[in-house]
């Protein structure tokens, strides 16, 4: 039987050469992923809203035809603005947009089109600012398009929503029949989850809001079925195998515990002691530490690298940018300089260095004269081998994804992997999403941190920050101003960055030292910047995302983060976790206006707490998991509509059924088990990899 995982989106009815190319950017090349490609939110059109009865505060659809349109350019803001009149017999509303001048010959008088988009009232007039909307031609549009509940896709440019509507209704029509249903029959009866075809053709077109929810049940019992049997997999598979003991006395770790200036925290300790019993024990060590940014990671993941380096092995620590890796690389020199640790050999190894450097230091790892090596994605590169690694670290978890991590363990024989994040998840959570890691928590900060206080302006009062900085600059302090990269118009992004920049420098600060870093410098350069920065020769860092993890300079309290809406909201944790790290209160200042309720969710939630697990929650609500681990990571990416947080109900049922199969049938051997196999191997191609090669 064909499948439909062979068959190309070529052959859907619409999708031709050019089309194709547009829907690879959204990951679609089958029909199959067709098929799959979920819709975001729906909006109910079965009743819209007349424009008399719209309620000014609310998230309103409307519907009407285009009365009168004007684009003009605000002298004040130099954006084009554009305003059209929406009609729908019984009222009007306007609609505007900004810098978006191509919509005046989409939305000419008599165009008929549905907008999305809050209630505003100006002037006596309902309006709405830059609503989403959609333009609606003949009869197929007001049939999947009106007068019913609509999903609404994620788009890329080129795509509209009513294009792709007809595209997979198409699709569906065509190619429904023949998905095959991965789920087996004992457990669709069991819980009462409708077939595939019935379940993804009104996941797409419900005709009612519980058959939505029917059908988005069953994919999602689905998908947290087959995660949950891929974890265990692997999980059962690391504990067969055989790793190395580490003899650790109680001793070496009062000696380890005496050897710096500050008493550890109690969260410390603890954890210690986890590590401790794990690197005993000939069972490889898979451990997730969760830490809030500041918490104090770096000590605990040190204890297990003097532990391998006093065992007569080598360890190694993996962080995500160069610039972390050699922060991490200059506190652990300075940490084990002197005292007990100095005769432990540290070095870094980043890819910027010479090919010579790079020679002594890969031979110097092989003879194992280097005891503990630092560094970046270089560590994993094929060229690199331990004499005999034990211990290894990976850093900021959510940037790497389970496959870098297999291969650094890879490196040394089942060495025992300790795995590092400052993007804490709910501990309810931690278990049915890491259910191949044990997890350890600091949930404690060392004591005598600053404050944080985080504010909220719009751009119209950005002056009052500026101001703010440099009153904080006269009394000493240090400031960060950081800039949005967005993916696709990276360079115009960096460019606002580098403008801003060049007028600090001849308006608000001016007089004052003020130095610029981004992601495309070169590394050398960015890091002499840094290092000024970092001895306090400069007052004010103008920075794109690249500080995002892990720069640690205690006398740099104040933050500003322009465009704030445009970050994700851990990502606006890491950054505002920068500050507040030395005796100084911390002063964090957004500039923002979020177009959207995510976006107002996400600041409100920022502003609300300082509290790490709190902001993760909000998080994990407001985008689900798959985004909030960034894509293509953990797996995770296969939960497309599962979300563990609003559905753990249905995750734990899948869960303990999970459970039940791997118990029974360890290697999925039997009967229909088989099937589940294979349903495994696609979806989660590299965690079988794994298994099978343990
Ligand atoms: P993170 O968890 O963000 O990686 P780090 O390990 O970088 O945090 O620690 C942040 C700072 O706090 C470092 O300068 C470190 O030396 C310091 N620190 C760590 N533990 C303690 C402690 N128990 N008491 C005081 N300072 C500490
Ligand atoms: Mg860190």
């Amino acid at each position: 039987m064909r499948q439909l995982s062979d068959i190309s989106i070529q052959y859907v009815k619409g999708v031709g050469p050019a089309k194709k190319k547009l829907f690879e950017q959204l990951g679609i090349e089958t029909v199959e992923e067709l098929l799959y490609f979920f819709p975001r939110r729906y909006e109910d059109r079965r009743h819209l809203t007349p424009i008399a009865q719209a309620k000014v505060g609310e998230w309103q659809t409307i519907s009407g035809k285009v009365l009168t349109q004007g684009g003009r350019r605000s002298w004040y803001t130099k954006k084009h603005v554009f305003e059209v009149l929406v009609d729908d017999g019984g009222g009007r509303m306007s609609c505007t947009w900004f810098n978006q001048p191509y919509l005046e010959k989409q939305l000419r008088a008599g165009t008929k089109v549905v907008c999305y988009g809050k209630v505003d009232m100006y002037k006596n007039r309902l309006q709405m600012i830059a609503p989403e909307y959609e333009i609606i031609l003949g009869p197929e549009d007001e049939s999947l398009s009106l007068k019913r509940i609509v999903p609404i896709y994620p788009l890329t440019r080129g795509i509209t929503q009513r294009f792709l509507r007809r595209v997979i209704k198409g699709c569906i029509d065509k190619y429904g029949s023949e998905l095959q249903d991965e789920l087996p029959v004992l457990l669709r009866n069991k819980y009462h989850l409708a077939n595939i075809h019935r379940s993804i053709d009104s996941i797409h077109f419900p005709e009612t809001p519980e058959e939505q929810q029917e059908s988005l049940r069953r994919i999602s019992f689905d998908e947290f079925y087959f995660f949950q049997v891929s974890v265990i997999l692997r999980r059962l598979s690391i504990k067969r195998r055989q790793g190395i003991v580490h003899t650790i006395s109680d001793a070496k770790v009062l000696d380890f515990l005496s050897a710096f200036p500050f008493e550890l925290t109690g969260a410390q300790k603890k954890v210690i002691r986890e590590i401790r019993l794990d690197m005993q024990n000939p069972v490889p060590m898979l451990r997730l530490l969760q830490g809030d940014v500041g918490s104090g990671k770096t000590i605990v993941a040190l204890f297990g690298c003097i532990t391998a380096f006093e065992n007569g092995y080598q360890s190694c620590v993996m962080a995500p940018t160069e610039i972390l890796a050699r922060q991490h690389y200059t506190n652990i020199q300075k940490m084990t300089a002197s005292g007990p640790f100095k005769s432990m050999n540290v070095a870094l190894l980043v890819s910027g260095l010479k090919k010579q450097e790079k020679e002594k230091i890969y031979n110097d790892i092989k003879e194992g004269h280097v005891h503990m090596v630092v560094g970046t994605h270089a560590l994993i590169t094929e060229n690199l081998a331990f004499k005999h690694l034990s211990f290894a670290v990976v850093d900021e978890q959510h940037k790497f994804g389970v496959r870098q991590r297999a291969l650094l363990a890879e490196k040394g024989s089942n060495p025992d992997v300790l795995i590092m994040t400052a993007t804490p998840i709910p501990r309810s959570l931690c278990l049915t999403l890491y259910g191949d890691l044990d997890v350890s928590v600091i949930d404690e900060l060392p004591p005598g941190r600053g404050e944080v206080k985080t504010m909220l302006y719009t751009m119209e009062r950005s002056s009052e920050v500026y101001n703010l900085v440099k009153e904080k600059v006269k009394e000493g302090r240090q400031a960060y101003i950081v800039y949005p990269i967005i993916e696709e118009s990276e360079k115009l992004d960096l460019k606002a960055a580098q403008d801003m920049f060049h007028h600090f420098q001849k308006n608000e600060f001016k007089g004052l030292r003020t130095g610029l870093v981004h992601g495309q410098m070169k590394q050398k350069e960015s890091q002499e910047i840094m290092d000024a920065f970092k001895a306090g020769e400069i007052d004010i860092l103008v920075a794109t995302t690249v500080l995002e993890v892990g720069v640690d300079v205690a006398n740099a309290s104040v933050m500003v983060i322009e465009h704030a809406e445009r970050f994700g909201l851990a990502q606006l944790h890491q950054l505002r976790g920068r500050i507040g790290r030395g005796k100084h209160e911390g002063l964090c200042l957004l500039i923002g206006e979020p177009q959207t309720q995510e976006g107002v969710a996400r600041l409100d939630a920022i502003l609300s707490t300082t509290d790490g697990f709190k902001i993760a929650q909000h998080d994990l609500e407001i985008r689900g998991p798959g985004h909030f681990f960034g894509r293509h990571q953990h797996g995770l990416n296969e939960l497309k509509v599962a979300n563990p947080v609003t559905q753990l109900d249905i995750l734990k049922l899948a869960r303990k059924e999970a459970i039940d199969l791997t118990s029974q049938d360890p290697k999925l051997e039997n009967g229909f088990n088989q099937n589940i196999k294979k349903t495994i191997h696609k979806r989660y191609p590299t965690y079988l990899a794994n298994i099978e090669a343990g």
